[in-house]
């Protein structure tokens, strides 16, 4: 990350106005300010944390955010994510993100990708910005988000919420914290000394040579304490139980929560480009929204880990899968990705299938309050996700099995979860758009 680009870049008075309240604090000034405007973020996920997050950066003039989401705005959403309204139901939650945001802060350029954020896309898309927010809810598009950071060597503004908790941390892949700033400085110095900057450019372009050697040297030793920096794979082994990642298993989430998490995530965003106060890098700032207890722990790295240790086996975001949630294992972190036009049934293909073999085993992945409060299937078995690893005896492989959730996402997870376990691809599948679709349909 560049943060001299576009530093003598000018603001408007009807900026100025805008910023006045952040341009007055001594910290961040109109140097400051315009280094935000310089700076570019891509926000993956425009949910609970994306809503908040990107709230903050938009008005605090970010000048490019970019903002990855396939999600359309459904009703439960507006309990927490503050840029929708009943309006914007069934509405792409990327362009409506976009156009709310629009309208606080017409300065800044805002991009809507209003599509998943896969392998596919991922390095194309992050490449184009400084900044990478994970406001993301589900293991693979974080794994994604991790691995394409530290190859594109960006910073990696983490956070994630369960229920009435949440932690954010920053990965820092640019592995050069501290050219970050010198950068700051020489950029502070540029604009001071504005009268005499295309001379400086024109003297630092002969300078070169002579400062190259010093700061490969910088970053040699950068590089080697950056290896003590952990990245999300590190943390793998402290990640919740699948039935404790609140969006994917939809085990409810404290409304509030994630707007201080998307706000903490914000702030560090905002730090990072001003280049004020520590930040939470190599650090996890875990928070109770029940108690108001914070604690902030260290995390190292793994010296194992799959992609940033000496031993890593990831070599590209290639190899990283694209769809859905996992369940991770030790064993075995990666995933299958299920088949979409075998084992995606909708209402009708599903009731076919269950009548077609009426010893199919109709399997009810929810928690048990959910079947309590939206009813079931009849015939269903109930099993919750988080449990199937430990029922695989009851489940033969010869059977067929028809899995359902509530909205079609935790369905996935099972079917990743068998694959990866040998079934037949022929002879497993789900619920698309899950019970909420029965509801509607059957
Ligand atoms: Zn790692």
């Amino acid at each position: 990350m560049n943060l001299n680009v576009g530093l003598n870049i000018d603001l408007s008075s009807t900026e100025l106005a805008h910023y006045s309240r952040h341009i007055q604090l001594s910290q961040v000034g109109l140097v400051g300010q315009k280094k935000l405007k310089a700076a570019s973020v891509l926000c993956i996920g425009a949910g609970g944390l994306g809503c908040p997050a990107l709230n903050y950066l938009a008005a605090a003039g970010v000048g490019k955010i970019g903002i990855i989401d396939a999600d359309v705005v459904e009703a439960s959403n507006l309990q927490r994510q503050i840029l929708y309204t009943q309006a914007d139901i069934g509405q792409s939650k990327a362009l409506t993100a976009q156009a709310r945001l629009q309208a606080i802060n017409p300065h800044i350029d805002i991009i809507a990708y209003p599509e998943r954020f896969t392998a596919d896309n991922a390095e194309k898309i992050a490449s184009e910005y400084d900044i990478i927010l994970d406001g993301c809810d589900n293991f693979s598009t974080r794994f994604l988000s991790n691995d394409v950071a530290y190859f594109l060597k960006k910073p990696l503004v983490y956070g994630a919420i369960f229920q009435f908790e949440g932690q954010v941390s920053v990965f820092d892949f640019s592995h050069n914290d501290a050219t970050s700033r010198q950068q700051l400085d020489n950029g502070k110095q540029e604009i001071l000394d504005e009268q005499g900057a295309r001379d400086r450019t024109v003297e630092r372009g002969v300078d070169n040579n002579a400062t190259q050697e010093k700061r490969q040297s910088v970053e040699s030793d950068l590089h080697a304490k950056s290896r003590s920096l952990p990245c999300y794979r590190c943390l793998l082994s402290n990640m919740p139980a699948p039935d404790a990642v609140p969006n994917c298993a939809e085990a409810g989430v404290f409304g509030v929560l994630p707007s201080i998490i998307g706000s903490f995530q914000a702030i560090e965003v905002i730090k990072y480009i001003v280049g004020v106060g520590d930040l939470l890098t190599g650090k996890l700032l875990h928070y109770d929204t029940l108690t108001h207890r914070s604690h902030t722990i260290k995390l190292a790295a793994d010296p194992a880990c799959p992609l940033c240790s000496e031993q890593a086996t990831i070599k590209s975001i290639k190899q990283e899968q694209e769809a859905g949630c996992s369940i991770p294992t030790d064993s075995n972190p990666h995933h299958s990705t299920p088949n979409p036009e075998i084992m995606n049934l909708d209402v009708p293909t599903f009731i076919n299938r269950m009548q077609a073999n009426p010893s199919a085993k109709i399997i009810d992945i929810r928690q048990p309050e959910e079947l309590d409060t939206y009813g079931a299937i009849q015939g269903h078995i109930h099993i919750p996700l988080n449990e199937l690893p430990a029922n695989l005896e009851t489940l033969s492989p010869d059977d067929e099995l028809l899995f359902y959730c509530q909205s079609g996402k935790r369905s996935l997870i099972a079917l990743e979860f068998f694959l990866e376990q040998g079934y037949n691809p022929e002879r497993i599948a789900h619920l698309e758009g899950g019970h909420m679709a029965w509801v509607r349909e059957a």
